[in-house]
């Protein structure tokens, strides 16, 4: 019924290509995956009461740890500062190289060509795996089984690492030996697993084009001095077959021998001009070169260029510098070093400790019998370093306000390392003064090396 709204997903078999671009993405490939998979592995010396995972978000304690750097379920705002520094990073790398992420960083991609180099590996390149697509004999199948087999556990692999930013990784592969793994843990890999399936085996260049949100809005980051992949109609057209003899003095550079179309992963035609299911992978851009050198022509038809030097550079076979400082660059670079600054300046000053203060309301005080009007409330001390610390609360206003900690001699308190302590206080007003609804007393934490955190109650009275 809905099938005239939608075109069928037509089945892509990109071809190998070989070239500059094809190697940097090899080796991109290599250390940014050799960076998620033993990134866990590395380890930092927290001391006895934290793990010594570099990086790790343990659902134990709800904290993020980043080597030396700390982050606690009540800063979640310097994650956020991280996020908006990291987006606008994006938006700035993009407006200077156009898609670079999409091309050569993204997951999508990456795993996209790890699992495209796998079907390649059983079923051969382009023509032999749309011969056996259009044969299904036996041979067929078992290709497809042995493609699929390792595809999943590619996947799965994918989805343990993936859990190991969650779990100290020595721990799950433990849990794993000893087949004692969570149902939570094992759901996870589960999950990440068939995601990556989906989504690098069968979704591939769909997500890019239909699920990204990137790919819509990158056109508002582009201005005619960012680089893009882009065909020099000037010199291509008019295209031509080849024939032998032909002269290229009278003829476009393109031999309209569609290679830079077949190596394409999402399946477009470059020649059309920029598209927005254009990665930016530059994989035709190799294509072409190597039909380009067959011809003793120059490299080139292809290339990433700027709008800018396409309609005004007049020479066809030279590339001019892009202009990469604009004031669009300027706008970037005050943005992100003030976020840059105001993210370093918050993580440098923050406290070891915090406190949080809540008052109990059922009652909201208690009128003793010697007239004294007692509050109650519930005191949160989250000691964020990895000592156990000592410290003694007192209370502003001590001619009028008593203070006492349930079951806590002196006021005297004891702070575990890397964990949130509560204590119920007791604030009692010996002579409360007339006419007055309430009073605010402030509370001060000290430790003998005379560091103090102070908080606020409010003291309710008749
Ligand atoms: S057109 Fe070229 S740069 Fe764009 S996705 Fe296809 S191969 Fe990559
Ligand atoms: S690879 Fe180059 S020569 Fe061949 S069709 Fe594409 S642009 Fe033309």
């Amino acid at each position: 019924m809905f099938s005239q709204y939608f075109v069928a997903k037509k089945k892509l078999y990109p071809q190998q290509v070989k070239g500059k671009i094809r190697s940097l993405k090899n080796w991109l490939n290599f250390l940014l995956l050799s960076i998620y998979i033993f990134s866990p592995y590395l380890r930092f010396n927290r001391g006895e009461s934290a793990p010594n995972q570099a990086i790790l978000i343990d659902f134990h304690t709800d904290v993020l740890y980043f080597f030396f750097i700390e982050i606690w379920p009540q800063e979640i705002y310097y994650l956020a500062g991280i996020l908006v520094l990291s987006a606008l990073l994006l938006f700035f790398i993009t407006s200077l190289f156009g898609r670079v992420w999409c091309g050569y960083a993204c997951f999508q991609t990456v795993w996209t060509d790890i699992f495209i180099a796998v079907e390649r590996f059983w079923q051969g390149d382009r023509n032999s795996r749309i011969l056996l697509d259009r044969k299904k004999n036996w041979l067929y199948y078992q290709k497809k089984i042995c493609t699929h087999i390792c595809w999943i556990a590619i996947s799965l692999f994918t989805g343990l690492v993936f859990v190991s930013y969650f779990n100290d990784v020595f721990v799950l592969y433990q849990l794993i030996i000893n087949l004692q793994l969570s149902t939570s843990i094992l759901g996870w890999i589960l999950g990440i697993g068939f995601a990556t399936y989906l989504m690098a085996g069968f979704a591939r260049e769909h997500v890019c084009t239909y699920m990204c949100p990137y790919a819509r809005f990158q056109s508002a980051m582009f201005d005619n001095n960012t680089l893009i992949v882009s065909y020099q109609h000037k010199r291509g057209e008019p295209r031509q077959k080849y024939h032998q003899g032909d002269d290229f003095a009278n003829r476009g550079h393109c031999i309209d021998c569609k290679q830079c179309v077949v190596v394409c992963p999402v399946g477009i035609d470059i020649r059309d001009g920029l598209q927005m299911q254009c990665i930016a992978c530059g994989l035709c851009i190799d294509a072409c070169d190597n039909i380009m050198e067959k011809f003793n022509l120059p490299k080139g038809l292809i290339r990433y260029d700027t709008l800018q030097n396409l309609n005004t550079n007049p020479d066809l076979f030279s590339v001019k510098k892009p202009k990469f400082f604009k004031p669009r660059t300027w706008y970037y670079l005050v943005i992100i070093s003030a976020i840059c600054t105001l993210t370093i300046f918050g993580l440098i000053a923050k406290q070891p400790i915090a406190i949080s203060i809540l008052q109990e309301r059922n009652p909201l005080y208690v009128l003793l019998s010697d007239g004294s009007i007692r509050n109650v409330y519930q005191l949160s001390v989250t000691n964020k370093s990895h000592l156990t610390q000592k410290f003694f609360l007192t209370a502003s206003h001590s001619d009028l306000v008593e203070l006492k900690i349930l079951n806590q001699e002196n006021n005297i308190i004891e702070l575990k390392p890397q964990a949130v302590s509560e204590f119920k206080i007791f604030l009692t007003a010996k002579n409360p003064p007339q006419h007055t609804e309430s009073l605010v007393v402030d509370l001060m934490l000290s430790d003998q090396k005379q560091n103090n955190y102070k908080t606020s109650a409010v003291l309710f009275l008749p």
